[in-house]
């Protein structure tokens, strides 16, 4: 029996998605390096759909049906390269190798070139929705060129979540690197949006008094309106859950440093490189980066002065507090999707935001109504210059301004650190600005460094000659 597809790498995400593959109806050729963990998957699963086991990788090449499919699940970093060495010599030209893995996406670029000058496809693809996803449906973000794609697509689509209106969430996205490039801009969006339901949890409880377990209902509420998502949704639940052994609520017991394993820091690498102005994602990266300074923090609380104001909260607040949550939302996911148009221009991507924000409504972390909102406004050719400007959202966030200044000032006042609340407001309100004090820095730039500026009022480029007094 020949297979369509090879897994090589069945750590939790592979196997998964050799189970997902095998369940809908494709004969796998599974393969791992320790063989101890194909034999696993096989005596759990192996009743789950047609596998084919295979100890080495000319086994699972010679498994394969033409054009072979590979799909490598190995850890992200040398450990592809490793897999694609070997793997590299024992493939036919029009064969694909496709890396599913959180590979960066310039190793992508690099692999993807690298392989085509041996006749060979290399595809990255971008899969988010975690073990659970990779099982059930994940989101699908597939970069490599066109042509490998239709011979992939039907099987990644298949496998993939559905939307509401059975839309599967996976289409090409571009060629080389773009899959996985997408693929990382969702995770910094995603760490944005965790971070802005931290920062509103965090005033809920330290302005406002109000218990994990009440807010888990206040959380539960909102999940019913227009912040409806899968984030949202389990944030009801951890704030639900109790300790078991201390009956104490289950974020009281956990250390408050969170982890991270670098998604979030290159997508603000990227940004950087690119010049597209991220800073709510990346204040979310710098969030927890602080969070993980626990020595300094310790310090800090002793030794820092406070001088909080003593006001009330404002009525209404936990309202205000859920615009706020929605307003900056809108800015990271504004944020990403312009990140992701500046590099469809640097890097010659045909990205289609529409498409983009349409396989992110299931299947992924970052699934939320919205996005259907999102898919809208980009459809066609209406597609605005920024997420911000389209009717839905002007009106929307217009709307939660006010609610959100409130919330920005009197979080400063009472010392309540809300990095991501406040810097989408403040992008939010450079967007808008008449004059930014960027004409002060290029006249500071002129005096020290003979950097020339523009004027306002005619072409050219002009350099003052300074003297003493300016
Ligand atoms: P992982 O822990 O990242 O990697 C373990 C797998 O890599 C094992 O199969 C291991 O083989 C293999 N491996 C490591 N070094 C190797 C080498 N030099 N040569 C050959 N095989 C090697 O596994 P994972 O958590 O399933 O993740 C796989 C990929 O998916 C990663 O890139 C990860 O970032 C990405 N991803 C993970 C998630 C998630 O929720 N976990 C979500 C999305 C994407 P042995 O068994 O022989 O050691």
């Amino acid at each position: 029996m020949s297979a369509q597809i090879g897994v090589t790498g069945l750590a939790v995400m592979g196997a998964n998605l050799a189970r997902n593959l095998a369940r809908n109806g494709f004969t796998v050729a599974l393969h791992n390096r320790s063989v101890a963990k194909t034999d696993a998957l096989l005596a759990k699963h192996g009743d789950e759909g047609d596998f084919v086991r295979t100890e080495t990788l000319q086994e699972l090449v010679d498994a394969l049906e033409k054009p072979r499919r590979v799909l490598i699940m190995v850890k992200a970093g040398a450990p592809v390269d490793a897999v694609v060495d070997q793997l590299v010599p024992l493939l036919e030209e029009g064969d694909i190798v496709i890396d599913g893995g959180n590979s960066h996406y310039q190793d992508t670029r690099r692999r993807e070139a690298a392989l085509a000058e041996k006749g060979l496809h290399f595809v990255g693809i971008g899969v988010s929705g975690g073990e659970e996803g990779a099982l059930n449906g994940p989101s699908i973000m597939p970069g490599g060129s066109k042509e490998s794609y239709q011979a992939l697509g039907p099987l990644l689509e298949k496998i993939a979540a559905k939307a509401d209106d059975g839309a599967p969430c996976c289409a090409w996205i571009g060629t080389d690197g773009a899959g996985h490039f997408v693929k990382m801009v969702h995770n910094g969006i995603e760490y944005a949006d965790m971070q802005v339901i931290g920062e509103a949890y965090n005033l809920l409880r330290s302005a406002a008094g109000i218990e994990p377990a009440e807010q888990a209902a206040i959380f539960e509420e909102w999940n019913k309106g227009d912040l409806s998502s899968f984030l949202i949704e389990i944030t009801a639940k951890v704030l639900k859950h109790v300790d078991a052994e201390t009956g104490k609520p289950f974020v009281d017991v956990v250390v408050d440093s969170a982890g991270q394993k670098g998604t979030g820091r290159w997508t603000v690498q990227s940004a950087l490189d690119l010049g597209s102005p991220v800073s709510g994602i990346a204040e979310s990266v710098f969030a927890r980066g602080i969070s993980s300074q626990r020595d300094q923090r310790a310090i800090a609380q002793t030794t820092l002065a406070a001088h909080e104001a003593d006001i009330d909260v404002p009525q209404d607040f936990v309202e205000d507090v859920r615009q706020a949550l929605y307003a900056s939302k809108l800015v990271s996911y504004a944020q990403g999707l312009d990140m992701l148009a500046s590099a469809a221009k640097e890097y010659g991507w045909n990205l289609k935001l529409d498409e983009i924000a349409s396989l992110w409504r299931a299947g992924c972390i970052i699934r939320a109504d919205l996005l259907k909102v999102i898919m809208e406004a980009y459809k066609g050719d209406k597609a605005p210059a920024n997420l911000l400007f389209a009717p839905a959202f002007v009106e929307s966030v217009g709307k939660a301004v006010p609610a959100w200044r409130r919330v920005v000032a009197t979080a400063v006042q009472l010392g309540i650190p809300v990095p991501v609340f406040s810097s989408s407001l403040a992008y939010y309100d450079a967007l808008r600005a008449k004059r930014l004090p960027a004409a002060l820095i290029q006249g500071q730039r002129d005096l020290f460094g003979a950097h020339t500026y523009q004027r306002v009022d005619r072409e050219g480029t002009f350099h003052t000659l300074w003297g003493e007094d300016g």
